[in-house]
């Protein structure tokens, strides 16, 4: 069931040298790497996104151990290959630290030959619902500094027009320092502003889905992804997930349950049959006091942001900016900046110099208009392979796979790679346990 991890341990502590164990090589032919470090790590499957496999590896330029995804099949049809030159450019375009974005892309072989696309991005060793689920205690501290840039990340990505779609814990990617970054863009597409355009139903993982798509609205907004984050809130105070329904009718069940029968006015997005089917129930009363006994860390202040983002009617649903600026948020902006960002800084006379705008947004939309000209896999195929030329940075040596090392064969042929054993969150910045 799982690739084989002794496999590829076995390769790397086999004693060989790393140049010949590696999967990353510098594909310039002189290019004498820098002395690595004797305890290099091997490489490793680490997990999956939707739609590819990511290993952890060493950059042979400078030893410093990365993500590499490998996006496979690409061109096998022109929604699936337009769906990853989407995610390529968005991975291309995130300038934000709480957004995962890309540090490289592998140098494609001759157009002929071009069929898989491999990403390098920041490592990070965790995630949010491998925390969630492990007994790692969390503080009201941890749950305030995650939730926060949570909401710092995305309220980026909306100002780019951008919709995540798909916001989840496994998505949210943690190191040991709690830095949180949001991944996997795989479902992201621009914001829709034509009403009577219909979107695609098949977004977001069940139990982070808006009742707005589960009660099937043609048109939704980037009120889906802060429904999403409401419900992860909810799960980081109570430890388990908020509405973990067998399916979607049931999920729906369950978000009632909670914020009771929504009003015909609640539930103008929805579609005509799941309209009635509402009025059919038996009416609910709303049960917001529930949310009281999720845990000791579910304060007034806590429980009142969190019922602002789980509201049935996505135009009431608070925003990312607002989400931002009620109190409860203030201690966790406090403690990024004080000493997790990277827009502030402090000084040799110890005095911390804060940054003028502490949620950047994007400086410009994300624009798809490429997207619509692209009509036949080869044209996007052609504009791809031109597209990661470009990004070659002057002065930088190219890298490449190296099929002869230990670890490419498990790599090359993994689709599903299982999470192995992770270090659990270092207690550093005072977030020790209580
Ligand atoms: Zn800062």
């Amino acid at each position: 069931m799982s690739v084989s991890m002794s496999l590829v341990q076995g390769g790397a502590a086999g004693g060989a040298p790393q140049g010949a164990s590696a999967i990353l090589a510098a594909a310039a032919p002189y290019y004498q790497p820098p002395a690595v470090p004797q305890d290099v790590q091997p490489d490793r499957p680490i997990g999956y996104g939707a739609f590819g496999v990511v290993w952890a590896v060493t950059d042979p330029r400078d030893g410093r151990r990365v993500a590499l995804k490998k996006l496979p099949n690409v061109f096998q049809s022109l929604v699936s290959s337009k769906r990853v030159f989407r995610e390529l450019k968005m991975l291309c375009f995130f300038k934000h630290e709480n957004v995962l974005s890309a540090l490289d892309i592998l140098q494609p072989p001759h157009l002929d030959f071009f069929q898989e696309i491999y990403v390098i991005t920041e490592l990070l060793q965790s995630d949010l619902h491998k925390i969630i689920v492990s007994p790692q205690h969390l503080s009201a501290d941890h749950i305030k500094v995650f939730l926060y840039q949570i909401l710092r990340g995305l309220k980026y990505l909306h100002s780019a027009r951008i919709l995540h779609r798909d916001i989840k814990p496994g998505n949210l990617l943690v190191n040991s320092n709690c830095v949180l970054k949001i991944c996997d863009f795989g479902l992201a597409r621009v914001e829709e502003p034509d009403q009577a355009k219909h979107m695609t139903q098949e977004v977001v993982t069940q139990y982070y889905r808006a009742p707005e798509i589960l009660m099937g609205a043609r048109h939704y907004s980037s009120a889906v992804d802060v429904w999403s984050v409401g419900c992860i809130f909810g799960e980081l105070l109570g430890r388990r997930i908020l509405f973990q329904a067998q399916n979607p009718v049931q999920q729906l069940e369950l978000i009632t349950e909670l914020l009771g029968t929504p009003t015909m006015e609640d539930m103008r997005h929805a579609c005509e049959g799941a309209r009635t089917h509402m009025l059919r129930r038996a009416p609910k009363p709303p049960s917001f006091s529930v949310l009281y006994t999720l845990s000791s860390h579910a304060t007034h202040e806590a429980v009142h942001l969190l019922c602002q983002m789980l509201v049935f009617d996505p135009d009431k649903r608070i925003s990312v900016t607002d989400a931002l600026a009620h109190p409860y948020l203030d201690e966790g902006r406090l403690r990024y900046h004080s000493c997790m960002c990277k827009c502030c800084f402090t000084t040799s006379a110890g005095m911390r110099q804060y940054t003028a705008d502490f949620e950047p947004s994007a400086g410009q939309p994300f624009d798809d208009l490429w997207e619509r000209k692209l009509t036949s896999v080869q044209q996007v195929k052609e504009e791809m392979h031109k597209f990661i030329a470009e990004q070659l940075q002057t002065g930088r040596v190219p890298l490449c796979i190296n099929p002869q090392s230990a670890a490419f064969k498990s790599f090359a042929s993994s689709t599903v790679a299982h999470p192995s054993e992770l270090p659990a969150l270092a207690s550093s910045m005072g977030m020790t346990a209580k």
